[in-house]
């Protein structure tokens, strides 16, 4: 039986969010002028992260730095990114969503896939359910959105990126001739820009001439993983399922948005502390411990920088995964920078029991634990606003002072 999968995915939407929050405020509408989200007009640094329809006519194109954009586009108008409203965005139209399935997969901040197979009883019409789902989106939100439909994940996916924006495609099994196969083959999902050189190179254009190209042929080309996905998704076949949620945890993170930009190394260490403290408490809640750690910055250019270290030993200890995160950060900022985001993630996690303490394992160890324990209790019933590690961790805080002091003498030296 052919399945039924929605794929959802907003029109420009870092633009779109930006235009409907100011048209909520009775300010003009930026998708009506040539306008774009990103850098900055004085400076002319960073790069453009969306664009308007009318900006896109102009040659503006995602991705470029913001002085190139303005040398084809004098007039263009430029607002500022704002994460933490993407952020409410993405949750607000993905809440609609999961209004119609119980299964909706966040694919990225502003694309997600419904699995719409035990549906068809309350709603026998996919196409009529579409539009419903997008007007209201519309209607409720102020924003746009193109809806794909498809008999799998992979279909629905390539079916909502036809013509935009406001719009709702189907693609179903026996529509992959008429409506798939005379593609470029770079435009079929998971082909890059590598992978559709070689093809073109041996004159496979389309994903219908991909489609038909002998196995044997397609292996020797790209080499027979590849070479099978790739003759798969040229003939509609996909059977990854739509997931609600991630199989299991494959680690914890959290980051933030910085309200204003963070020069200072103190600052930044106390930013990271709260990441680290509000994660470690996330991961110890189910139990699990963390052999990797790592850091995450994203400076005023809007460039994500990271490093991780692997632990000898599995922790979920705030102190320990706190100086980890500490060092990853004097080793990957340049102290110039201004930051924006600051992120911290707990990955290759381990669920075993609590490992036998060695026997020189030291009270330190011990005493951080029980304090993580109280800490974490206290957070339970009383919420996590109500405990502020900072004092606990003067001493560590301290350290970073006195390093800064050593190096402003050597400055002085
Ligand atoms: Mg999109």
């Amino acid at each position: 039986m052919e399945g039924l999968v929605f794929h959802v995915d907003v029109n420009s939407a870092f633009l779109s969010w930006e235009a409907a929050k100011r048209v909520s405020m009775g300010e003009p509408d930026l998708r009506l002028i040539p306008s774009a989200i990103g850098g900055d007009r004085e400076k002319r640094t960073g790069v453009i992260l969306a664009k308007s329809i009318p900006a896109k006519k102009r040659g503006v194109k995602t991705g470029e730095p913001v002085g190139m954009a303005l040398r084809k586009c004098p007039e263009l108008y430029l607002a500022r990114p704002d994460f933490r409203l993407y952020e409410k965005c993405s949750h607000s139209f993905m809440d609609i969503c999961a209004e119609y399935t119980p299964i909706v997969e966040k694919y990225s901040i502003d694309e997600c896939f419904l699995d719409m197979n035990g549906t068809k009883n309350i709603y026998p019409d996919p196409i009529a359910t579409a539009h419903e789902i997008k007007d209201r989106i519309k209607r409720e939100l102020g924003f746009t959105v193109n809806i794909g439909i498809g008999s799998n994940k992979l279909l629905a996916k390539m079916a909502s990126d036809f013509e935009k924006p406001d719009k709702v495609h189907t693609l179903f099994s026996h529509e992959i001739e008429q409506k798939l196969w005379h593609l470029p083959v770079r435009e079929l999902f998971g082909v890059g820009a590598s992978t559709a050189d070689k093809l073109e190179r041996s004159f496979i254009l389309t994903v219908g001439e991909l489609a038909r190209l002998d196995i044997g042929i397609l292996h020797s080309l790209v080499g027979a993983k590849l070479g099978d996905y790739l003759h798969n998704a040229a003939n509609g076949i996909d059977d990854s399922p739509v997931l609600d949620h991630p199989e299991k945890a494959k680690g914890y993170s959290n980051s933030t948005t910085l309200e204003n930009d963070v020069t200072g190394v103190e600052e930044a260490n106390k930013i990271l502390l709260a990441l680290a403290d509000t994660t470690a408490a996330r991961m110890r809640a189910d139990g699990a411990r963390a052999h990797c750690i790592s850091v995450t910055i994203r400076g005023n250019d809007f460039r994500d920088r990271s490093h991780q270290r692997k632990l000898d030993e599995a922790t979920d200890i705030t102190t320990e995964i706190f100086d980890v995160c500490r060092s990853l950060f004097s080793e990957l900022w340049d102290r110039k920078t201004p930051l924006r985001l600051l992120g911290v993630a707990l990955t290759n996690i381990t669920y075993d029991e609590e490992v036998q303490m060695s026997l020189f394992e030291d009270e330190r160890k011990e005493k951080a634990r029980a304090l993580d324990k109280t800490v974490d209790s206290i957070r339970t019933k009383f919420g996590s606003a109500t405990i502020m590690r900072g004092v606990t961790y003067k001493s560590s805080l301290d350290v970073g002072k006195k390093h800064k002091a050593q190096m402003e003498n050597m400055k002085k030296d």
